[in-house]
C-alpha cells in the first residue's frame, strides 16, 4: 500500500507535470475538459478491481450487488437526464460506444451515409482505415464550402441514390447546429436508421441549450468527457426497441467486463450535468465561443488572413480557417503553444494543407468556462489568441513573453483542482 510517489516516482513525476500544465496552461482543445474531483475520485475507487460481465441484476460474476447499485444508478440518471427510454453506460470510450451501435443496425457490406472527417466528421463515421471505413460501404456528405453548413440537399440526393442502412448525423470539427428534424425526414423517405453521435454537443443539450436528438433519432451515441464534462467514456440511448440488441452487441459482441469505477464515475457526473450550476457553465461555454468568433472577425486579425469559418458559432468551438495567412494550422498551434495556449490544428474544408500541417484551427471553450472563465475573460483570452495569430513572422520571443503574462493572469485568476 505505498503511495504513488513512493512506489513509482517516474510515473508520479509525469502526473505532477501534467497536473501543472492544465494549471499554468489555457486548455482550448474543444474535446476536452475538466473533470470534477468527486468525478475522479469515483473513477481511481475500488470499483477498479470489479469483474461485473452481463448488466446490473444478470451478471456473471458473484458480488456484484453494490457496483449494480452504482450502474443502475448511472442508467437511471443519464435516462432522466436526456429523456430516453433506453441506457448503456458501459461502452469505453465513444469509439467503442459507435462500433457497438453500428452493429447493432446494420451488417458489414452495408452501405452508411455520414459527414466527411475532412468537413468536420468523425473517424468512427467512415474513414477508410477506421473499422466503420473497412467494414460497411461509406458514402460521404459534405458542408457547403461557400457557407460552411452541412449540405441537406446533397445529403437528401446521396440518400436517395444509395439507400444507406444508417445514416450518422453528428460531427467533431463544426461550429453550427444540425437539423435533427430534417434528417429524420430523408431517413424515413429511404427507410435508413437515423444514428446521431452527440459526443460534442452532450454538455449543451443535457443543458437545454442545444437540441435533443434522442427526441429525433433511433439511436444516440456519446462520448462523457467532452462537454458533459465527465469521466472518458462512451454511452449508448435509444428507443426501447433497440435495446436487447444494442445491450448484447455492447456485451458480450464488442466488450467484456465492464469499467465499473468509470461507470461510478459517469453516474456522479450525470448528477452534476442536471444542475443549475451545470446549466451556467454552459452558457458561459457558448457564449465563450461566441465572443471568440466575435472578437476574430471584428479585429484587424481579419486582415492578417484569419478567418471564422460560417461566420461564427452556435456551439462550444470555432473554426478558424487559415488558409489566407502566412501561417499554416501547424505553425499556430505552435505558436499558441509558446504563450500557453492549447489548440488542435483542424483540416478547413477542401484543405489545400496536409493532414498533418492543415490550413485551419479548432478553438474550444469548454475547459475554460468549467474553470470558472467569464465573458470578461473570454475577451481578453480572444484578442490574445488574435494578437497572437496577427504578429508577423518570425514571431520574436518580447511578443511571446509579453502575451505569455496575459496567459499566466488569466490562469492565476481562476486557479484549477486548488489543494491537488
Ligand atoms: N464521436 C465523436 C463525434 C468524436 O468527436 C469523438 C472523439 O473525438 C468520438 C466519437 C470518439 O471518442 P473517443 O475518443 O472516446 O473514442
Amino acid at each position: 500500500n505505498q503511495p504513488l510517489h513512493e512506489l513509482d516516482p517516474a510515473i508520479a513525476a509525469a502526473l505532477d507535470a501534467e497536473l501543472e500544465r492544465q494549471q499554468s496552461t489555457l486548455e482550448m482543445i474543444a474535446s476536452e475538459n475538466f473533470a470534477p474531483v468527486a468525478v475522479m475520485e469515483a473513477q481511481g475507487s475500488v470499483a477498479t478491481n470489479k469483474y461485473a460481465e452481463g448488466y446490473p441484476g444478470r451478471r456473471y460474476y458473484g458480488g456484484c450487488e453494490h457496483v449494480d447499485v452504482a450502474e443502475q444508478i448511472a442508467i437511471d440518471r443519464v435516462k432522466e437526464l436526456f429523456g430516453a427510454e433506453y441506457a448503456n453506460v458501459q461502452p469505453h470510450s465513444g469509439a467503442s460506444a459507435n462500433q457497438a451501435a453500428l452493429f447493432a443496425l446494420a451488417q458489414p457490406g452495408d452501405t452508411i451515409l455520414g459527414l466527411d472527417l475532412a468537413h468536420g466528421g468523425h473517424l468512427t463515421h467512415g474513414m477508410r482505415l477506421n473499422f466503420s471505413g473497412k467494414q460497411f460501404n461509406v458514402v460521404a456528405y459534405h458542408v457547403d464550402t461557400a457557407t460552411g453548413l452541412v449540405d441537406m440537399a446533397e445529403l437528401e440526393r446521396l440518400a436517395k441514390e444509395h439507400r444507406p442502412k444508417v445514416i450518422i448525423a453528428g460531427w467533431s470539427a463544426y461550429p453550427r447546429r444540425l437539423d435533427f428534424a430534417e434528417f429524420r425526414r430523408i431517413a424515413d423517405e429511404v427507410e435508413a436508421y437515423l444514428w446521431v453521435d452527440m459526443a460534442h454537443f452532450a454538455g449543451l443539450v443535457a443543458a437545454g441549450l442545444h437540441p435533443n436528438p434522442v427526441e429525433y433519432a433511433d439511436v444516440v451515441t456519446s462520448t462523457t468527457h467532452k462537454t458533459l464534462g465527465g469521466p472518458r467514456g462512451g454511452i449508448i440511448l435509444a428507443k426501447q426497441a433497440f435495446a436487447k440488441k444494442l445491450n448484447s452487441s455492447v456485451f458480450p459482441g464488442f466488450q467484456g467486463g465492464p469499467l465499473e469505477h468509470v461507470i461510478a464515475a459517469k453516474a456522479v457526473s450525470f448528477k452534476v450535468a442536471a444542475s443549475e450550476e451545470f446549466k451556467e457553465r454552459q452558457r458561459r461555454t457558448v457564449e465563450g465561443a461566441q465572443i471568440l468568433a466575435a472578437r476574430l472577425t471584428a479585429t484587424d486579425a481579419r486582415e492578417a488572413g484569419v478567418n471564422v469559418l460560417s461566420g461564427g458559432t452556435d456551439v462550444h468551438l470555432i473554426l478558424v480557417d487559415l488558409r489566407a495567412s502566412e501561417l499554416d494550422g501547424q505553425q499556430a498551434e505552435d505558436r499558441l503553444h509558446e504563450v500557453g495556449i492549447t489548440v488542435n490544428r483542424n483540416a478547413v474544408p477542401n484543405d489545400p494543407r496536409p493532414p498533418m500541417v492543415t490550413s485551419g484551427l479548432r478553438i474550444g471553450t469548454p475547459a475554460l468556462a468549467t474553470r470558472g472563465f467569464t465573458a470578461e475573460d473570454f475577451t481578453e483570452v480572444a484578442d490574445v489568441i488574435a494578437e497572437t495569430l496577427k504578429a508577423p513572422s518570425p514571431f520574436g520571443t518580447a511578443d511571446a513573453a509579453a502575451l505569455k503574462a496575459r496567459v499566466k493572469a488569466l490562469a492565476d485568476k481562476h486557479p484549477l483542482y486548488p489543494g491537488l
